[in-house]
């Protein structure tokens, strides 16, 4: 049912190319910007200090991970100094409260805590940059992801290119969005750093698995192990081998979730090389399988109607013909609201 596809000149490799770096230059925030987003969040931070003495706050997310967009949201994770966890009823309390204090900020608006959610969270709009944001509250496994992430970032220029073409090509098939039934961008970063780590040779190492000794290390954090190699000065030993360009990668891994990935057998599954299956998981029951890094019971896929997802499928394929097919003009206009 798959088209074949013609065969793919140096031309048009590099034409794919530029696709992708112009995509990266039109998207990534500069550093001022940054530096705009860590003021915001001192500024909060001091102003949550006046109601709860020990609050610390720390961005995390886009604003970290390394794959942020202009306009990303500010993820936030608040904790109370000295206390280590907290309950599902004090944790409601202090959302509701954080909520009716934030309320008082002047730089702030559209403040709405939504205490039903898995996790508890605050909403903002910070009105002098038009950002978004939400708090949360010990959302320490996420911190951890986002450093997992921001690694392997830093091990490959190709990794951060790669993850903001998947990133705006998921906002403009309208496959992106969590909160109306599709995936996460978190979702999506996991499936560009599963390919490739089994792209051959690979790009990226599997950081869980890399340990000296013959155990691997145990941090554990919410009961789950937190740990990887994030030594970054160190080389791993198949770095610089594969020298495929980021446009040729992105045509690749096109292909290989429609053509060599099988999702009905599979698992995408960053922390180990070794293929692992839905059934290993018993997590037959779905078709698109994404899992943790980290919380092994949680399945980023699990929210997906078979609707959707045929609707993601349909957008991977429809992604291969338009991408693997050389053409006159290109690249198709990034729609208005993402610029
Ligand atoms: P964007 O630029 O679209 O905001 P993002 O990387 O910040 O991208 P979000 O969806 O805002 O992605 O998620 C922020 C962080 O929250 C992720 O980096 C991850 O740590 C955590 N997260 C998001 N969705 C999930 C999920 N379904 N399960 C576990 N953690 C998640
Ligand atoms: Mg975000």
């Amino acid at each position: 049912e798959l088209e074949a596809l013609p065969p793919i000149t140096q031309e048009f490799h590099s034409v794919l190319n530029k696709v992708c770096e112009q995509c990266y230059s039109d998207f990534a925030p500069d550093e001022l910007e940054v530096g705009v987003r860590e003021h915001i969040l001192q500024d909060l931070e001091a102003f949550v200090r006046r109601q709860f003495a020990g609050a610390r706050l720390q961005l995390f997310g886009s604003s970290k991970n390394g794959f942020g967009f202009r306009q990303s949201d500010l993820d936030i994770c608040m904790v109370l100094e000295g206390q280590e966890t907290i309950d599902d009823v004090d944790c409601i309390s202090i959302i509701e409260s954080l909520a009716r204090s934030l309320k008082k900020h002047p730089g702030l608006k559209n403040i709405l805590p939504i205490t039903t959610a898995k996790v508890p969270i605050v909403k903002f709009y910070h009105v002098r940059t038009g950002l978004e944001g939400d708090i949360s509250l010990y959302n320490t496994l996420a911190l951890h992801n986002t450093h997992l992430l921001a690694s392997y970032a830093a091990i490959d220029r190709r990794v951060k290119i790669l993850c903001y073409v998947m990133k705006v090509f998921a906002k403009m098939c309208d496959i992106g969005d969590a909160s109306r039934g599709s995936l996460s961008s978190y979702a999506y970063t996991l499936m560009v750093l599963f390919f490739l780590q089994q792209r051959n040779p690979p790009i990226i190492p599997v950081l869980q698995e890399i340990y000296d000794g013959k155990k691997k290390p145990e941090v554990l954090v919410d009961g789950w192990n937190v740990y990887f190699f994030d030594d970054l000065k160190t080389r791993w030993p198949q770095y610089g081998k594969n020298s495929e360009s980021v446009g040729e990668l992105w045509l690749g891994l096109l292909r290989f979730y429609t053509e060599d990935f099988d999702f009905r057998e599979h698992v995408v599954c960053v922390r180990q090389h070794a293929r692992l299956t839905t059934f290993n998981k018993q997590w037959t029951s779905k078709y698109i399988v994404i899992e943790d890094p980290f919380d092994l019971n949680h399945n980023l896929g699990a929210g997906l109607s078979r609707k959707m997802t045929n609707f993601i499928m349909k957008a991977f394929i429809n992604g291969r013909t338009v991408f693997g097919t050389p053409v006159k003009v290109f690249p198709p206009a990034y729609p208005s609201q993402m610029e």
